[in-house]
């Protein structure tokens, strides 16, 4: 028998290799993890929690608004990009200090470097060093992607946003997706005047399309300046900025230009394709439902292998695949009817089929509720809150259910219980309403807006 230095090497500090690492540690694996830059990876570092933590700072110019229409003495004085950032940073360093700890406490050994696949069972370190183990997970996450187009060099992307010394006076965000449309409305919130390009006719692709129109229009009246079916051909540096010209030849300046435009996975220099391990035309790394790759000793788990790009989907396929090979527990992690949540202003939450893919898919009812809630209109807001459930007509199961408004990501976690046990709508009628609430729209719907 051949003795390997560990039972697993991971390579890549993310959700998912973090999760893999810690659990196939405590299932008794001997293991050791590589991470080349900060332990959190994408969701804790560059991503989703400085991500959150601006969408915080951003909405309390509405508040401070809403508190003076409540009857308070309130008013908003500026923001101060510095104070604020220097606490994000010391939160990102609580963070990943307590993913060390985990790490720690569960025994793995980390490595602070750079580490790459030498042979199925042999990763390569920085120093020249090699360590072998009897599995190999690769969860080396993805990477953004910026078009190659003259003047590509001066934009920034969402890796960048979050280390900025100060914030620009106007920002030009192209893009259509998540990324794009999050940070429109942060910085939106934060007083930046924010121009969006978006390549096709409306944002938020493969999302519901009543929802995207929602959220398009209200981002609109929330002050960013949308352009859809635009494109940007050119950059160029000027004397006051960035000069861009986009496809109908129009030419405007901004402080700054920030691209969206989708992630990569992470693959490149790793070694995978010199020993044998099979890519997709993308690039991510081909996977069977245990995650393991056609290579019997590697796996790969994560945005990497591009099956859901989300934090929690990482975590439940790193924890599966450990469970698997090390807790003798053969797990595959489910990727139908994830909730998920966009984080635009307002909110989106969003679980199973959008009206377009069920109507393909056989005769539906569509229930929608458009309102304006009793919070923000006693404050004097127009803008209307949307809840939408689509319905099989011959199931009565809830096949959708979308939501756009405050709370929509915490309301849409507990409506996607719901929606995984197969509820119908006659399950969701006779749940009595919680008063007053938005949510209790979700169960006082009584008449189809359209059957299709
Ligand atoms: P997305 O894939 O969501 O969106 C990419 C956008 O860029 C689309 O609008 C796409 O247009 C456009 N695009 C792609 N290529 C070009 C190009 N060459 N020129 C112009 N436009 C282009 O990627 P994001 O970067 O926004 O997000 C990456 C991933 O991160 C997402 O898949 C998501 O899973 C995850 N994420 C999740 C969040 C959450 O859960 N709240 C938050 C942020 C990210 P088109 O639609 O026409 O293809």
């Amino acid at each position: 028998m051949t003795a390997f230095d560990y039972d697993l090497f991971v390579i890549g500090g993310g959700s998912g290799g973090v999760r893999a690492g810690r659990i196939a540690a405590e299932h008794g694996a001997k293991v050791a993890l590589a991470e080349e830059y900060r332990m959190g990876g994408t969701c804790v570092i560059r991503g989703c929690v400085p991500k959150k933590l601006m969408v915080y700072a951003s909405e309390y110019p509405d508040q401070v608004r809403d508190a003076a229409a409540y009857g308070w003495e309130a008013t908003l004085g500026a923001f101060d990009w510095g104070r604020f950032h220097g606490k994000l940073e010391a939160e990102l360093d609580r963070l990943e200090a307590a993913y060390r700890r985990n790490l720690d406490r569960a025994g793995v050994k980390v490595f602070d470097t750079r580490a790459t696949l030498a042979d199925p069972h042999s990763v390569k370190l920085a120093d020249g060093s090699t360590k072998t183990a009897k599995h190999i997970l690769i969860a080396t996450g993805g990477w953004p992607f910026v078009p190659d187009f003259p003047g590509s060099d001066l934009v920034i992307t969402s890796n960048e946003i979050f280390k900025l010394d100060a914030l620009p006076k106007s920002i030009l965000i192209v893009g259509g997706g998540y990324i794009a449309c999050e940070f429109s409305c942060i910085l939106n919130g934060l007083g930046v005047d924010v121009t969006q390009f978006y390549r096709g006719p409306q944002i938020l692709r493969g999302f519901d399309d009543e929802a995207r129109d929602h959220i398009a229009d209200a981002m609109r009246a929330r002050g960013v300046t949308l352009h859809t079916d635009t494109v940007l051909r050119k950059l160029e540096r000027g004397p006051d900025g960035i000069k861009a010209t986009s496809g109908d030849g129009s030419i405007a300046q901004y402080d700054a230009v920030m691209y969206a435009t989708g992630r990569h996975p992470n693959t490149a220099g790793l070694g995978l394709e010199e020993i044998g391990v099979t890519l997709r035309e993308n690039g991510a790394i081909a996977v069977d439902e245990y995650s393991q790759t056609n290579i019997p000793s590697v796996f790969a788990v994560g945005d990497v292998t591009d099956r859901v790009n989300l934090t929690p989907v990482a975590i439940r396929e790193g924890h599966a695949f450990a469970d698997t090979v090390f807790g003798g527990t053969p797990r595959k992690a489910e990727h139908d009817l994830i909730p998920s949540a966009v984080f635009t202003q307002p909110e989106m939450g969003t679980v199973g089929l959008t009206e377009e893919a069920a109507r393909a898919q056989g005769p539906i009812e569509v229930y929608v509720a458009a309102f304006r809630p009793m919070q923000p209109m006693f404050a004097g807001h127009a803008e209307k809150v949307l809840m939408k459930l689509v319905v099989c007509a011959d199931t009565r199961r809830v096949l959708g259910v979308h939501l756009v408004g405050d709370h929509a990501g915490e309301m849409i976690q507990m409506v996607g219980i719901a929606v995984r046990m197969g509820a119908t709508k006659e399950d969701f009628d006779r749940t009595v309403a919680v008063h007053p609430t938005m949510a209790e729209e979700l169960v006082t719907m009584k008449t189809p807006v359209r059957t299709a």
